[in-house]
C-alpha cells in the first residue's frame, strides 16, 4: 500500500503562487521520492489546473480539490460538480473535513451523500473523521468516529470502497500547533480500521487511513510510521515547499 501524502492548502495561494509551490515541490522532491509514497497537492478550484498541469508528467505526484456537489449539473449556483474538477486535473477529493462540518455545517447525511457520490463519479475520496476535544473529554472518540463513519460510507459499496481513502482528523489538533499523542494516534486508527472492517468486510482493511493535525516535518517520520498510518493530511504546514517536502520525505 503506499503512503499517501496530501497537502490541503485551504483557502490560500493565487495561481501563481500555488504554480510556484507545485514546482518547487517538484525539484525538492521528484527524484528522492520512494516507490511506496504518492504525494497528492490539494489547492483551491481556481487554481487546479495550474497545479495539475504543473504536475502532468511527473511520477507519483496527483492533484485533488477540496469540495464539490452531490450532483452532476444544475441550479446550484457557486457549486461544482465531480466532472468539473476532473475536468480540471483533479483526480482525488475531500469530504467531511472538520471546517466543513463545523464552520460551514455539513451534516453526517450530507458528507455520507457526497462521499458516495464523488466515488461512483471515479475520483478518489478522502473521507474525513475526527472528534472534538469536548467529545474526546467526554470518552465519546469510538462513538463519534463509529457515527462520522458509519454515515459517511452508508452509501459506499465494496466496488466503490477501492477509491476511497479516510482520514482522522482530530478537530483539537487541526491547525492547533498540538499534535496528537502517538498513543492516541495508535488507538484512533486502530478504532477506524476495526470499523470500516465491519462496514467493507471485503475491502475494509486495505482502505488506507491517513493522519492529520498539526503534522510537521519533526513529527511527521514518527507518525508516518505508526500501525494502521498510511499517509498524512496536512494543512498549515503544507504551504511552503520547503517544510511540505521534508514532511514528504520523512
Ligand atoms: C487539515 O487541514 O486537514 C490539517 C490537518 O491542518 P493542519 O495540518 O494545519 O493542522
Amino acid at each position: 500500500m503506499k503512503k499517501l501524502m496530501a497537502a490541503n492548502w485551504k483557502m490560500h495561494k493565487t495561481r501563481a503562487e500555488a504554480r510556484d509551490t507545485a514546482r518547487d515541490l517538484v525539484g525538492l522532491i521528484a527524484d528522492k521520492l520512494p516507490q511506496d509514497r504518492e504525494v497528492l497537492l490539494i489547492p483551491a478550484f481556481t487554481a487546479l489546473v495550474d497545479v495539475a498541469q504543473s504536475l502532468a508528467g511527473v511520477p507519483g505526484f496527483l492533484t485533488g480539490a477540496q469540495n464539490f456537489y452531490p450532483e452532476t449539473h444544475g441550479a446550484f449556483t457557486g457549486e461544482i460538480s465531480p466532472a468539473m474538477l476532473a475536468d480540471a486535473g483533479a483526480t482525488h477529493v475531500l469530504t467531511g473535513h472538520s471546517e466543513r462540518r463545523h464552520v460551514l455545517s455539513e451534516s453526517d447525511t450530507m458528507v455520507g451523500r457526497k462521499t458516495a457520490f464523488g466515488l461512483g463519479a471515479g475520483l478518489g475520496v478522502i473521507l474525513c473523521v475526527g472528534e472534538t476535544i469536548k467529545e474526546r473529554q467526554a470518552s465519546r472518540v469510538a462513538e463519534v468516529l463509529g457515527r462520522q463513519l458509519s454515515a459517511g460510507l452508508a452509501d459506499v459499496s465494496e466496488d466503490l470502497a477501492q477509491r476511497l481513502v479516510v482520514a482522522y482528523e482530530p478537530v483539537w489538533a487541526i491547525g492547533t500547533g498540538v499534535t496528537a499523542q502517538t498513543s492516541d494516534i495508535l488507538q484512533a486508527h486502530a478504532l477506524v480500521r476495526a470499523k470500516l472492517k465491519e462496514l467493507l468486510p471485503v475491502g475494509g482493511a486495505s482502505v488506507r487511513i491517513l493522519y492529520g493535525g498539526s503534522v510537521k516535518p519533526d513529527n511527521a517520520g514518527e507518525i508516518i510510521g505508526l500501525d494502521n498510518v498510511e499517509g498524512v493530511l496536512v494543512g498549515g504546514a503544507s504551504l511552503a515547499a520547503d517544510s511540505f517536502s521534508r514532511i514528504v520525505l520523512a
